[in-house]
């Protein structure tokens, strides 16, 4: 990758930490602040939880970022991780913290969705224990309540 075009991602990944971080401090802020009393706690902690979710994903991007950034220091950046080619161009123009190529990448998803599958079989199984548990459980349950009734 010439250099001047490196230095446009460069800038883009500057500009975008930025932004990131200015983003961050102002939910930080949100989930610092003071709510009165009249406000719906309920509402409170769904927006808490937006948040928390939101800068999770924030987070996530600004190590991707930080990532991208210390391979255009080392010279790396563009290449892929799996396979050391090139990223195409236009894909890092799309995703620029795009970390391997859209043939590793598509690899990657269909290694993917067989692990989804296999999950999913396992789910399979479990379904039917899981039916046999909950039952077990609330007979054991019902036990409890008899056991505290004579109690008292
Ligand atoms: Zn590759």
């Amino acid at each position: 990758m010439d250099s001047k075009l490196l230095a446009q991602f460069e800038n883009l990944f500057l500009e975008l930490k930025k932004n990131t971080l200015n983003e961050m401090k102002l939910e930080d802020k949100n989930l610092n602040l003071e709510k009165g009393d009249e406000v719906d706690l309920s509402l409170v902690d769904q927006e808490r939880a937006m948040n928390l979710k939101l800068l999770g994903r924030q987070s996530f991007l600004l190590k991707k970022i930080d990532g991208a950034l210390f391979k255009i220091k080392n010279g790396t950046f563009g290449l892929c991780d799996e396979c050391d080619g090139e990223i195409e161009i236009t894909r890092l123009r799309a995703r620029p913290v795009a970390t391997q190529c859209i043939s590793c990448k598509e690899e990657g998803e269909r290694s993917e969705g067989q692990i989804h599958y296999d999950k999913r079989s396992h789910t399979h199984g479990r379904t039917f224990a899981s039916n046999v548990i909950p039952l077990r459980a609330s007979s054991l349950n019902e036990d409890n309540v008899i056991t505290m009734n004579s109690d008292i």
